[in-house]
């Protein structure tokens, strides 16, 4: 088939599909294949845009546009929700948010209908258009179809000029009497969900009036914003006594159940109260009460309660700041199994790892997936060639849950091999875990180092995993301490390593030397010891190293196991790690070079570095050429006293503006706030302008 061919039948086949699910709710395909075929159609229309239809489908993706509606250009943000699939991403929200603020937040829980996103708009307490959320700007006016439903006020006890948003949708029951009384196989609906995406949709409104749609509205906005509630709740309260329904199954954080029973009943509003620490026993409630719902719901939505702060978060691009939807099923995809690769991390432990079929799942592509180790090989009696179901749960690494089709082609279940297959050392047995056991092994060495520098610990810009590598394969860098000792004029030479990169490196090394004991105690990668942990050990008493290891050699296990949260088996653990004459030995190198090794080392560091920015309030935007990701810049100015925000409002002194600054930058010209750009903020760091690196080089930094 040619280019031309494929476009051809790609764009036949999905118009047929989106028609017939966007105008009768009827999903000829499953999710993933129309998303596969979309993909595909997208990328060919990319490379060959002189054969694309004018009417391409791809131009309607992820829209609701028909032809049978006009279309209608929202006036309040209507976008979707970011997703969590675990109580901790919940939890993680909620403490990230209070954090953001620096106070005091409560949060409104709320069943995520699974129905039709609904934007009901009234002028002087008339409703004047009913409009489907569409692709977030413009949606379909739907109005008659939605003004058959009995649960939708035509006009409001108030004259108020209002926009609100419910979700459109048919009881289980319901669903299920009409959906048997259809005589024609083929028009059944899949679903509620469906028939009620049907309905909005029918072309005659006494069609549409047969089908008993209902709505729940969850939010409200007021064009005159005097008249807009100060929280949720009271949004809530108010939406109900204009009219519209609400759903009662209201949940409520807040740090104590006290105080959110009070803003439960302050509003007026029945409901459950819950602590932050009741997330998990909240969800498991939800969970198990979902089946038993007259509705079908696919989620919770969590939202931040206090309205000036939503304003003060703002959206992305694609979502609010503000509120966050827990998935109940946790997105899942189909690939082929192509191969089993085996990986040796800087522990020592061996994962197998699954190379699959290029495959989108929940909003990006994925070419691997973990495996755990060869028990869970066992439980699946998964073999090369096999068809897998691969899904992301609470975290970011994609797993594969189940075999859906065994290979034909006569493979067995996949052995690990016996060796490390980096050093070759005997696999050893821990716990169900394979580990390599040999300290010295290439691909635990390089991790140690890659570890070490990586961000979230030394921070040595320059020193990512290829360059590890490329030092590690040169000879210069065979241990941690390598890195304050190795002669990197020796690297001089090396593929896409110049006289540049050489100076830059021993800049990031030079700067590494100020970090703060707890950060490099946590960059040694020694068991048990992360970030968290780090910082509770220095906090219990032992900031020093010589306190950690004087405490080791007496072999006082209680000294760490009596800290809140660590236990005997994490006392057990760093006793044996330190014990380690290989780390010790790291240890004495590093002091030597001159790595804190001591709270008392950063309180003197500290000092040094003036205070300059006290009393100021920064805001950044854009992207930057020496700050990336760009929160190093906001280090830099919290590190000199200055305190950093999110949005431009009156209280922000300065914006670091880098480029493609957009809005904000509009909004510090408006308010008047000093606009800095980034070789500005160099200077007043007191560094060097922003270094260009020429494209030789410029790879090796992008790692
Ligand atoms: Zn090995």
């Amino acid at each position: 088939m040619s280019i031309k061919e494929e476009i051809d039948k790609l764009t036949q086949e999905l118009k047929v599909y989106q028609d017939k699910y966007y105008k009768e709710g009827i999903s000829l395909v499953s999710d993933n294949e129309y998303d596969r075929l979309t993909d595909r159609l997208i990328a060919l229309e990319k490379e060959h845009p002189e054969l694309q239809h004018p009417d391409s489908p791809t131009k309607r993706v992820g829209s609701d546009l028909t032809n049978d509606f006009p279309e209608v250009k929202h006036t309040i943000p209507v976008l979707s929700l970011d997703k969590a699939y675990s109580d901790a991403a919940v939890l993680e929200f909620f403490s990230r948010s209070i954090q953001k603020e620096g106070g005091a937040l409560s949060f409104a829980a709320e069943e995520k209908i699974d129905g039709i996103s609904m934007v009901l708009y009234y002028e002087k307490g008339i409703l004047v258009r009913a409009v489907t959320r569409g692709n977030g700007e413009v949606g379909n006016d739907v109005t008659p179809n939605i003004m058959t439903m009995h649960s939708v006020p035509l006009s409001l006890p108030e004259p108020v000029d209002i926009a609100v948003r419910g979700e459109v949708y048919l009881e289980k029951a319901d669903f299920e009497r009409l959906n048997a009384a259809e005589a024609d196989e083929a028009k059944k609906a899949a679903n509620p969900r469906n028939l009620a995406a049907g309905t909005v949709r029918r072309q005659k409104s006494s069609e549409a009036c047969r089908v008993p749609l209902t709505i729940f509205c969850y939010e409200g906005f007021w064009s005159n914003k005097a008249e807009t509630p100060s929280d949720h709740l009271h949004i809530l309260s108010y939406l109900r006594s204009l009219g519209f329904r609400i759903n009662p199954h209201l949940a409520f954080f807040d740090s104590d159940k006290e105080k959110a029973r009070k803003k439960l009943d302050d509003a007026g509003l029945e409901g459950e109260a819950y602590s932050f620490e009741e997330i998990d026993e909240f969800i498991k409630k939800k969970t198990a009460e979902r089946k038993n719902l007259p509705y079908e719901i696919d989620g919770l939505v969590f939202k931040i309660n206090e309205l000036g702060v939503r304003e003060k978060f703002g959206y992305t691009e694609h979502h609010p700041r503000w509120a966050i939807a827990y998935k109940f099923e946790a997105p899942q995809a189909e690939a082929k199994l192509l191969d089993i690769t085996v990986q040796v991390g800087r522990t020592g432990r061996i994962t197998p790892v699954a190379e699959i079929t290029p495959t989108k799942l929940g909003g990006s592509t994925i070419r691997r997936a973990t495996l755990h180790n060869q028990e869970y090989i066992d439980e699946l009696e998964l073999a090369i060639g096999d068809t897998v179901s691969v899904s992301k749960r609470g975290d970011v690494i994609p797993a594969v849950e189940s075999v859906t089709e065994k290979n034909n082609e006569g493979n067995t279940t996949y052995k690990m091999p016996l060796d490390c297959p980096c050093c070759h050392s005997p696999v050893v047995q821990v716990g169900g875990l394979q580990y390599c056991q040999n300290y010295d092994c290439p691909d635990q060495v390089k991790g140690r180092i890659a570890y070490f520098a990586s961000v979230d610990e030394m921070d040595i810009v320059t020193l990512g995993p290829k360059t590890v590598e490329l030092l590690y394969n040169a000879g210069l860098l065979r241990n941690i301490e390598d890195i304050y000792t190795a002669d990197f004029q020796k690297a001089a030479g090396l593929p896409g390593f110049g006289d540049k990169s050489i100076e830059l490196l021993q800049k990031g090394v030079k700067e590494s030397l100020s970090r703060p004991f707890a950060t490099v105690l946590s960059a040694l990668g020694v068991a048990d010891i992360g970030k968290k942990s780090a910082e509770i050990l220095v906090k219990n008493g032992f900031d020093s190293i010589d306190k950690i290891l004087n405490a080791v050699d007496r072999n006082d296990t209680e000294a760490f196991s009596s800290i809140a949260g660590f236990g005997t088996v994490t006392g057990e653990r760093i006793i044996r790690a330190f014990s380690s004459e290989r780390l010790r030995e790291t240890i004495e190198a590093l002091r030597k070079a001159g790595v804190h090794m001591s709270a008392e080392e950063d309180e003197k560091d500290e000092e040094e570095n003036e205070q300059v920015f006290a009393g100021q309030v920064w805001c950044i935007t854009g992207s930057f050429q020496h700050f990336n990701p760009r929160t190093k810049a906001l280090k830099e100015i919290e590190k000199r006293g200055g305190r950093t925000v999110s949005s431009v409002t009156g209280k922000t002194t300065h914006l670091l503006s880098g480029e493609g600054g957009g809005s904000k930058r509009a909004e510090a010209e408006r308010l008047g706030v000093k606009i800095v750009s980034e070789d500005e903020f160099l200077e007043m760091l007191g560094q060097e302008k922003a270094e260009t690196e020429s494209d030789e080089n410029g790879q090796m930094f992008l790692l």
